[in-house]
């Protein structure tokens, strides 16, 4: 999986699904680390960008980048 784009608020579907069950995350800051919220229970993690995006099955663009959380 090479080259996924994504951005700031965008939703990511992972393969392998967060503890709570959810495998649903949501893009809060990019760069070399990225920042991402699961949106099954809320919590925040950090992860280096090439270990995420192996675990990345898919990626649903979010309209407005600004949205709240
Ligand atoms: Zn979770």
């Amino acid at each position: 999986m090479d080259g996924i784009k994504f951005g700031v608020g965008d939703r990511l579907t992972m393969k392998k699904p967060h503890p709570c069950g959810s495998r649903e995350m949501k893009v809060l800051r990019t760069g070399s680390d990225i920042r991402v919220v699961c949106l099954g229970c809320g919590r925040d993690v950090t992860v280096p960008r090439v270990k995420l995006e192996k675990n990345i099955k898919g990626v649903t663009h979010v309209e407005s980048p600004v949205e709240q959380i």
